[in-house]
């Protein structure tokens, strides 16, 4: 499956699950379509390391911040390196951003599915919230288990940007593009029993919507369970276009579009 162009506006490259093959997976993309990767840290070492792929390849974009998750996994540079001190470690994230292949913020957000300290995740996200304001670049939000409090800090910020991997409603999708964010889906979209997501991708206008893979998670059918990289998304396009009823290229070519016109690239 061929497919251009492919814009994939949520990717982890510098996961170990890429340590044996990255070089030559990277290599393949723009072949399968790919003219364009937002490479997402979740600390402080995959900011530095998005960085450096992004400075490797044209077509990659990094993605600087904490992910929730971060706060309490041993070897993130949350916990190995800044001793939980966050503020320190997204201080030194921030200087990152003279780097002109730095195009958001993120990820970073609020996850209740994992037992991470609320009120720590909660100062945390509004730190990115204010940071991406800041810098005024988008933002790339993490959400699981956590659509009040997500919604709420959006509502408040107004910042540009992505909820990744959506899984709220229909009208929780239509309240947050009506205020200007753009909804990420990926491979889940086309799981047998995500009727919800279905709902809501198709509840949205196209212009905004982007596609994403959170590889190499989240492989799309019918390559569920492996590992998953970012010509699959022809994949999540085409099932995306059957549910819309339009063609899979337009899916293509305007999802590419929206990614372009939020990044900036
Ligand atoms: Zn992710």
């Amino acid at each position: 499956m061929s497919h251009t162009p492919i814009f994939d506006t949520h990717a982890h490259y510098t996961s170990h699950q890429f340590d044996a093959d990255r070089a030559d997976l990277l290599h393949t993309l723009p072949r399968q379509g790919v003219v364009g990767v937002v490479d997402c840290a979740v600390d402080y070492a995959t900011s530095l390391a998005c960085l450096e792929l992004a400075e490797q390849y044209p077509f990659v974009y990094a993605a600087l911040g904490i992910h929730p998750e971060s706060l309490i996994e041993e070897t993130a540079s949350t916990v190995a390196q800044f001793q939980g001190d966050w503020n320190a470690e997204l201080r030194s994230i921030a200087a990152l951003f003279d780097n002109k292949k730095a195009v958001a913020v993120g990820e970073c957000g609020l996850d209740y599915h994992w037992p991470v300290p609320k009120e720590e995740q909660l100062a945390m996200f509004e730190a990115h919230l204010k940071l991406a304001r800041e810098l005024d670049k988008p933002i790339i939000v993490h959400d699981r288990k956590a659509h009040a409090d997500v919604y709420d800090l959006l509502k408040r910020y107004q910042p540009q940007g992505v909820v990744h991997c959506f899984s709220g409603s229909a009208e929780d999708a239509q309240m947050l593009t009506k205020q200007g964010m753009y909804i990420g889906f990926g491979g889940a979209l086309t799981f047998k029993g995500a009727k919800r997501a279905v709902k809501a991708a198709t509840a949205i206008p196209l212009e905004q919507i982007v596609l994403e893979t959170d590889c190499p998670y989240m492989a799309p059918e019918p390559c569920r369970g492996h590992r998953c990289d970012s010509g699959l998304i022809a994949h999540t396009a085409a099932f995306l276009a059957e549910i819309r009823g339009i063609s899979v290229q337009e899916v293509l070519t305007v999802t590419t579009q929206n990614a372009q016109r939020l990044f900036g690239v």
